[in-house]
């Protein structure tokens, strides 16, 4: 059984060599009364979050930290190879938690839902409609309420959450503007997810006046992924009653003293109302989403863009690219078809 290992808790930016692929053993034998189900993994989902459970612990989260010399583990696609738990059976397709392995097994508590629809793409389950799809879902209709004709703005707008807030903000009626960190990026954003326009904020050396020449009237909406400066030049461009949905901060996952905030001040004045939100919170909605997003994908309405590498030995690269911004759309690794 080959898996991905944690060598040791990870200060910094995470490097390939913070992990190792090795060989080890399963049992593939549920044990009696277990409740649980042993898996086959197909596809790994490279997301952000990861990076905060290869911390040593300081304060509680919301996730657990990995431990030191035992595979990680994250969302993924699987296949039901054997199962004493009874809402699963041999055979299911299933995504949800799952080790960074080629077998797993799960037990109790088994976060895993049953893939119904099979006429789209198995990986897409990774993202547009897996955890990063219920994030931008409930993240922008949610938390941000809204309205035909708002002005938008998403940063880390090309990758597995962003591609789709713009889409989904673009299909509400909105002008909607996205950042990313590259030409190809920008160039995708405007020419395949539909976005107003984008702009490379590497290339912007005054944040402020660049939020400024696209959002000549104020920002209603905000599509927090990246916090930072970025996050403080924001809260100068907001309008009256904006909102800002809070979904990660990505540029502060590998500093160990956050940076500050500077102007959190302007959100009292503009009435700006600031929520941070966890996907998971927000599964019960899934069913519904679903019945939003599949046909919208069929009719080429939705377009969702992936970064896929191949095999196991590849996935420490590929989780370590997300935080330099070498992935274009969703990253996700393959460890088997089927
Ligand atoms: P992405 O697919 O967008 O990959 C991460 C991207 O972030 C990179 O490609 C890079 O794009 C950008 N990035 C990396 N480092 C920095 C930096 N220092 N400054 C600015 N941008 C950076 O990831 P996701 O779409 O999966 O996640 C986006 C955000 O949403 C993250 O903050 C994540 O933590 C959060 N999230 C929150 C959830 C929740 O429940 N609240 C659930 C899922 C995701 P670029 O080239 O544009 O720099």
């Amino acid at each position: 059984n080959k898996q991905v290992i944690l060598k040791d808790y990870v200060i910094g930016s995470p490097k390939e060599s913070d992990m190792f692929v090795t060989t080890g053993t399963i049992q593939l034998k549920l044990p009696h009364g277990s409740n649980g189900v042993l898996v086959k993994t197909l596809y790994l989902s490279c997301d952000p979050y990861m990076r905060g459970r290869m911390k040593k612990p300081l304060l509680p989260s919301f996730v657990p930290p990995f431990e030191p010399g035992k595979p990680l583990s994250g969302y993924g696609v699987a296949k039901v190879l054997d199962s004493t738990h009874p809402e699963y059976k041999e055979g299911d397709l299933v995504w949800g938690t799952t080790g960074w392995e080629e077998y797993s097994l799960i037990v109790a508590p088994v976060v895993l839902f049953k893939i119904e629809h099979t006429d789209v793409p198995l990986s897409y389950y990774t993202g547009i409609l897996g955890m990063p799809g219920v994030t931008a879902y409930a993240g922008f209709f949610e938390i941000c309420s809204p309205k035909k004709g708002e002005y938008v703005y998403v940063s880390a707008a090309s990758g597995a959450v962003g591609q789709l807030v713009g889409q989904l903000a673009k299909s509400a009626g909105c002008y909607v503007v996205g950042s990313a960190g590259s030409k190809e990026k920008v160039d995708l954003l405007k020419n395949k997810f539909g976005f107003d326009e984008a702009f490379n904020y590497k290339e912007e050396p005054d944040l402020d006046a660049a939020l400024k020449r696209y959002f000549p009237e104020g920002i209603d909406i905000y599509f927090e992924n990246v916090g930072g400066k970025m996050l403080d030049a924001v809260l100068l461009n907001m309008r009256i009653h904006g909102r800002i949905s809070v979904c990660g901060m990505i540029s502060q996952y590998n500093i160990e003293n956050p940076e500050g905030v500077h102007n959190l001040m302007m959100i009292i004045g503009k009435r700006v109302r600031m929520e941070g939100f966890v996907a998971g919170d927000y599964y019960h909605m899934y069913t519904k989403y679903l019945e939003l997003v599949i046909p919208l994908i069929k009719e080429g309405k939705i377009i969702y863009i992936e970064d896929i590498a191949e095999g196991l030995e590849s996935a420490p690269g590929a989780l370590v690219g997300i935080f330099s911004g070498r992935n274009v759309g969703k990253q996700l690794v393959v460890v088997a078809r089927e």
